[in-house]
């Protein structure tokens, strides 16, 4: 039963990403069930998810077809490696349908198990690559302060969100941090445009000082997730590549929230930020975490550098166990079927508009500071001030109050700190985004009153 689970879990399971304190206090919420848009707890309750799962259940819950294909594949065949010649059929369709889906020059994929898998091995497989090229010392990876890549070592170091790394050592003879693009916190009186002069006078300066024959590539987030939903300026990531093409500096775009139509495409680097980055990287979306997968996307040029026999060496020395893991390749193959066969993108287009005009309206609550986001990845920053943009103190866990109080009315949103996160499932209508924006409502009334208790 719900409370012998629990007590298992309270005992034996540690959690990501967890505060202990407040852990041990209220344990944890079962999610048992779901269906849809929504999810149910074990003592029944049923809640809009507002997070699509962590940013990943992209089709949306309980799809039975997905769980066949998964089914039919770990029936037939579960595992068998992919190492050299070995294949397995759902990986090189899956391959063949990344390298459609794609932009034009990105046609080769390299598999692992996840997002912060995918950064790692793709760090190793730039390093490989300029290793062959004959110039080993291009090593350092330019990251952005903020940014989120995931928390395996390499991912963390990555990963520009301080916090994260309070309590660790990072790697940091392999990466440097540039500033994050925040438009909501740039410097005052300074415009869009020249905020958007001024991050890209920075990143020039930054490879005059470390020397572009050290620096191997940049790694961005089209939007930055975790790290509050920052949009950049107009124009940032396009004149970014254009720097990192003018330095011989790889341009690497992490798609692991954008990817698979959160933004209303496939990918996002190309369709909205007119960008064509050498590597695009994937997960969440790529299976509507059904299973675990990670994709590296990667363009015809390094690959012939990769992938020729002839030229030094030959082997690539890197890889996972479950690289092409033949039942995430089975997941991921329905889930892009679905979301091509239901017009997914498209109703992304169709009602993310919908969804930041509605969410806009609650900046009349007194804590609201900015509404931000794109399409179906939305943030609420939560301030003391607005004027200031002064921030409550943290004791006052302004996020988890909002969260609270919605999740009691039926909403599960992300509190991240002060901010509040909507990243749903990609099938939400209209009538779906008026009901959430009510909910919030009410939650952010209750949660400003408690403020003040
Ligand atoms: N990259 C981005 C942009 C992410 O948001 C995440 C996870 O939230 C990751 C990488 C790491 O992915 P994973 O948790 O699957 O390792």
């Amino acid at each position: 039963d719900a409370k012998a689970l629990w007590r298992k879990d309270k005992d034996h399971f540690i959690h990501p990403f967890t505060d202990f304190s407040v852990f041990h206090d209220q344990g944890c919420d079962l999610i048992t069930d779901s269906d849809g848009i929504y999810v149910e707890d074990a003592k029944g309750n049923r809640f809009i998810d507002g997070i699509a799962g962590l940013w990943c259940v992209n089709v949306g819950h309980g799809r039975a077809e997905i769980g066949q294909a998964m089914a039919d594949q770990a029936t037939r065949m579960a595992y068998f490696s992919t190492f050299n010649n070995l294949s397995n059929a759902p990986a090189a369709e899956l391959a063949a349908k990344l390298a459609e889906l794609a932009p034009e020059h990105l046609n080769h994929v390299f598999y692992s198990c996840g997002g912060s898998a995918a950064n790692d091995a793709t760090i190793r497989l730039v390093h490989y690559y300029f290793n062959r090229l004959g110039k080993p010392e291009k090593k350092r990876i330019l990251s952005r302060n903020n940014a989120y890549h995931g928390t395996t070592y390499l991912a963390a170091t990555l990963t520009g969100i301080a916090s994260n790394n309070w309590d660790f050592d990072t790697l940091d003879h392999l990466v440097t941090h540039l500033s994050e693009a925040n438009c909501y916190r740039r410097p005052e009186g300074m415009s869009e445009t020249e905020y958007c002069d001024h991050l890209v006078a920075e990143f020039e300066e930054t490879i005059e000082r470390i020397g572009a024959e050290n620096i191997a590539a940049f790694i961005a987030e089209p939007i930055m997730g975790a790290g509050g939903v920052l949009v950049a300026p107009r124009g940032y990531h396009a004149r970014m590549q254009a720097v990192c093409r003018a330095n011989n500096i790889l341009f690497i775009a992490d798609e692991v929230v954008t990817g698979f139509g959160r933004l209303g495409h496939f990918f996002a680097s190309e369709a909205v930020f007119e960008t064509r980055p050498d590597i695009i990287n994937c997960a969440k979306g790529l299976s509507s975490g059904y299973a675990p997968l990670g994709a590296t996307l990667i363009s015809d040029e390094i690959y012939e550098v990769l992938g020729t026999p002839q030229r030094k060496g030959g082997v690539l020395s890197t890889g996972f166990t479950y690289s092409g893991h033949p039942v995430s390749c089975a997941a991921a193959l329905k889930n892009i079927e679905i979301i091509e066969r239901e017009g997914i993108c498209k109703n992304v287009r169709e009602v993310g508009p919908y969804l930041e005009e509605q969410l806009r309206t609650l900046s009349h609550h007194t804590t609201v500071g900015d509404v931000r986001g794109s399409h179906f990845m939305m943030c609420l920053e939560n301030v003391a001030d607005k004027a200031t943009k002064e921030l409550l103190p943290v004791e006052a866990r302004v996020g988890d109050r909002i969260a609270f109080e919605a999740q009691k009315r039926g909403l599960i949103i992300r509190p991240v700190g002060h901010l509040n996160i909507v990243s749903p499932p990609l099938i939400w209508t209209r009538e779906t985004v008026d009901r959430v924006v009510a909910i919030l409502d009410e939650a952010l009334t209750a949660a400003t009153a408690s403020l003040r208790e």
